[in-house]
């Protein structure tokens, strides 16, 4: 265990994103997985990180009285990072391309969160585990629901009517997640009230502009085929917001159903009804059954995957929640027979 632990922390520091300067609390993204489904091969592990701990040092006791800030998305641990800037010490707990609705706490989360001055969370239960890890540990930082600053879209999850926790996929809710995290970071370090207001005024001026981009982008799509069909049900926002219509999906809002076979069948029926070009498999979700389902009805699918609940790897064309959005975008729009003009983002 004591191995484990200490991969953790090296692990995590191989891991931290340098554009942004984040530390991410665990390695999922790199050997996390493998890690945990080898137990039984501890000792061989051992060797192999025996070897690459030389390459890795532990976390240095802090040194700086900056304040610390743990966010649980990808996307709010880039919106944080863009308000908070050098000001603060940001810890993302969700790696890039993590699954927030299946993730499982690990240690060197639990110690993220003790640590900390300020927790930033999305809330309407997007991240279960580590909703119910905060709530359990008794924490000193102050806890703030970023997403739910908004007013939530409603979905329907085993027959009861719940919030959509997918609020960023309307820019707009993006806006108002950045004016609640300068809140919170401020509430934190007074003395940077000035730098926070700076930065997320800048970010909202850029967001701003995206929101305008992308309503024009979608009005290039034929107006019959503003169709959406992806794989879970991510895209409510996105499609209230920009006007388009979700036809279905395969799972429902959190990607923890699996899916019947008479719901595929029944999704098979909606996409042929439909009559759109493209159906859209999504980055954090085996495409595996949206394929299926696309061969079956006969449509094409998008040649690539939207970002739906995490932004894309450092290095990616995703990077940012800006990216992200961008991309979405541009996928959506040309598998679906619109025609894109690039986002240009305010000087
Ligand atoms: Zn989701």
């Amino acid at each position: 265990m004591l191995l484990l632990l200490r991969w953790e922390t090296c692990s995590s520091l191989c891991c931290t994103d340098k554009r942004l300067n984040v530390a991410y609390s665990n390695g999922t993204s790199c050997f996390r997985a493998a890690v945990f489904s080898s137990l039984s091969k501890l000792s061989l592990l051992g060797l192999v990180m025996g070897l690459l701990l030389g390459a890795c040092t532990p976390s240095a006791p802090r040194e700086s009285d900056k304040p610390r800030v743990v966010s649980t998305s990808t996307i709010l641990t880039d919106l944080t990072q863009e308000v908070g800037g050098d000001e603060i010490e940001l810890t993302g707990i969700l790696p890039p391309g993590s699954d927030p609705h299946v993730y499982e706490p690990v240690p060197a989360d639990t110690v993220a969160f003790e640590r900390a001055d300020l927790i930033l969370y999305n809330g309407f239960n997007l991240e279960p585990g580590l909703i119910r890890m905060m709530n359990a540990a008794g924490l000193r930082a102050e806890k703030l629901a970023v997403g739910e600053v908004v007013t939530p879209l409603q979905l329907e999850k085993e027959g009861v009517r719940v919030p959509d926790p997918h609020v960023w996929g309307d820019v707009r809710n993006a806006i108002a997640m950045t004016r609640a995290i300068q809140a919170g970071l401020t509430r934190v370090a007074p003395e940077d009230q000035a730098e926070f207001a700076r930065n997320a005024d800048a970010l909202i001026r850029e967001l701003e502009s995206l929101h305008a981009w992308i309503q024009q982008q979608i009005a290039t799509i034929p107006p019959a085929q503003r169709r959406l069909i992806t794989t879970h049900d991510a895209f409510q926002y996105f499609a209230n917001a920009y006007g388009l219509e979700v036809m279905g999906t395969l799972i429902g809002i959190s990607t923890e159903e699996q899916p019947s076979a008479q719901r595929v069948q029944k999704l098979v029926e909606a996409v042929k009804s439909a009559r759109v070009p493209a159906i859209f498999a999504e980055t954090t979700i085996n495409p595996r059954l949206i394929t299926t389902v696309a061969e079956e009805a006969g449509v094409k699918l998008a040649p690539k995957p939207l970002y739906s609940d995490s932004i894309g790897a450092p290095g990616s064309n995703a990077a940012t929640y800006v990216d992200m959005m961008v991309a979405n975008t541009t996928t959506i729009v040309e598998a679906l027979g619109g025609q894109v003009t690039p986002f240009v983002p305010p000087r």
